[in-house]
């Protein structure tokens, strides 16, 4: 049986590789570099949009459990990422031109893998199975195309892209490397701040211009019956023309720097300009505020700003960002962006399978299923491509394990509470709790925690199909 899959950004290479390694022939769609979207820059297979980072390695953190389990079932992009890590600390960050280039021969040397370069319009069933991975930045067409199948609304918010700045342009004698509580090895460049140059930063911040949503962002048959947190600002309901006050709709977790300085004064000292474990050598003290810089490939001549996404005209941003202690002088390779991303409401259209309810025949994986993040996105594309070799062999799917962080990640997406559904990171909150009794006995988070990816371990090992030809040749 075939099995089309659309998307060659994180999760259809995935699920391709997972449904042709167990013998399907695939035909794998991927519309760039014909047509582009708001966000990728190349025409590569796997393009990391935004950071580098696959996020931590910290043994028994949540997103080193996802990394564990796809690692034991055998993820063809974790290898590749594996095979090009670059020193970031303790996450798994990525030298994103190797990595795309990995994945792309893993694809073009499958025998059983077809690659098209065209823009998938419909979803009619002229496959036998399909699985829909086209992303956040789905193209018009489709998106309709989807839209008519389900009958449901999408939902519409904006996602952010962060500032690269060229190493050979920060003044280092102003800056210094240090990972935070000296956790991992100190690969990040942190820029320190004062708090008199931290108050003209937040001021012009603040007050800097920042750019007008354009068209393509205003979603036509958007609604939002997960609208995020009362504190985030509203997306209004209606057509574009019956919308003009439309305001952002900001992800939570992906706010803007602006926006979370408007918050307080403190704000951002408390978050992504967090100086805390932050210890400067030349002073012995943790600074005021600082930045944080991570290295964006191996040779390490460009450095991303860490969460330093933001919505700002490119000129504010020159002028601002060199407000930054030792990138007075910086020359920028990207500045720092936000744009449209969309998600299905995926409690009310999704099974456990990843199947949409109204054409089981049609599987969603990525970002557009409701997961969210690089990893997350690999590991629901991994996940369709196991359930879609299994439904051509005409075998009902058996769902990933609750207690797994596979299972607990797409059990979250399938049965969060309508309203306030958003797409979901993993973390511990998704994880099935300990029994009462050991709860009750461990007192100790990180034991708590130990003891929740030793039990996931097992569930996920239990459950696993099949073994299939090995993901590192
Ligand atoms: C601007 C932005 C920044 C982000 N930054 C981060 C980050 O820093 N860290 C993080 O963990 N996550 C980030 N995310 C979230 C998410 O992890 C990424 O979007 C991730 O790439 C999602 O993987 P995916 O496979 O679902 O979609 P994508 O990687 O976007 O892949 C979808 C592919 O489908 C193609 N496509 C679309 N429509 C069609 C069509 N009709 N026919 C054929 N092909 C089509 C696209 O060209 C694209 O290549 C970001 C998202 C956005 C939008």
């Amino acid at each position: 049986m075939k099995i089309r899959v659309i998307g060659g950004g994180l999760a259809g290479p995935e699920a391709a590789l997972q449904a042709a390694s167990r013998g399907h022939l695939v035909d794998l769609y991927e519309m760039r570099p014909h047509r582009s979207t708001e966000a990728h820059q190349t025409a590569d297979f796997a393009e990391l949009v935004c950071s580098n980072s696959l996020k931590s390695e910290s043994e028994h953190s949540a997103p080193w459990l996802l990394k564990q389990e796809m690692r034991v079932a055998g993820s063809f992009l974790l290898a590749e990422a594996d095979a090009c890590a670059v020193p970031a600390g303790h996450a798994l960050a990525v030298d994103r031109v190797a990595f795309s280039a990995r994945v792309a021969q893993r694809l073009e040397q499958h025998p059983l893998i077809t690659i098209h370069r065209e823009e998938v319009l419909t979803l009619d069933s002229d496959a036998d199975l399909t699985i829909l991975a086209s992303g956040p930045l789905t193209s018009r067409p489709l998106t309709d195309a989807l839209q008519a199948i389900t009958g449901a609304d999408h939902l519409a918010f904006y996602d952010s892209i962060s500032p690269i700045v060229d190493a050979s342009t920060i003044d280092m004698d102003k800056v210094y490397f240090a990972a935070r509580w000296d956790k991992g090895s100190a690969d990040y460049i942190n820029c320190p701040f004062t708090k008199d140059e931290y108050d003209a930063f937040l001021d012009a911040l603040t007050s800097a211009e920042t750019v007008a949503p354009k068209s393509w962002e205003h979603l036509p048959t958007a609604t939002n019956p997960g609208a995020p947190s009362q504190t985030a600002p509203s997306f209004e309901v209606g057509s574009p023309e019956t919308r003009p006050s439309e305001k952002l709709n900001y992800f939570e977790g992906c706010l803007p720097i602006e926006e979370t300085a408007r918050r307080g004064r403190d704000t951002l000292r408390f978050g992504p300009m967090k100086p805390a474990g932050l210890t400067n050598p030349k002073t012995g003290r943790w600074p005021y505020a600082a930045v944080q810089l991570r290295s964006e490939n191996l040779r390490a001549d460009s450095y991303n700003l860490v969460g330093f996404q933001n919505h700002l005209k490119f000129g504010e941003q020159a002028r601002i960002l060199r407000m930054i202690p030792g990138l007075e002088h910086a020359t920028f390779l990207r500045y720092g962006q936000i744009h449209r991303n969309t998600y299905l409401h995926a409690p009310s259209l999704l099974t456990e399978t990843l199947q949409l309810r109204a054409r089981p025949d049609l599987l969603i994986a990525g970002q557009l299923s409701g997961v969210e993040g690089y990893t997350e996105s690999i590991a629901s594309g991994m996940l369709a491509g196991i359930y879609a070799a299994q439904l051509a062999d005409g075998q009902t799917p058996d769902p990933a394990p609750r207690a797994s962080a596979h299972g607990s990640l797409i059990h979250y997406i399938t049965h969060a509470e309508g309203k306030k559904f958003q797409p979901a990171n993993i973390t511990f909150d998704l994880l099935p709790a300990l029994e009462e009794d050991l709860r009750k006995r461990i007192r100790d988070k990180k034991e708590r925690h130990r003891l929740q990816c030793e039990r996931a371990l097992a569930a996920w090992q239990k459950w696993l199909p099949v073994p299939v030809e090995a993901a590192v040749s």
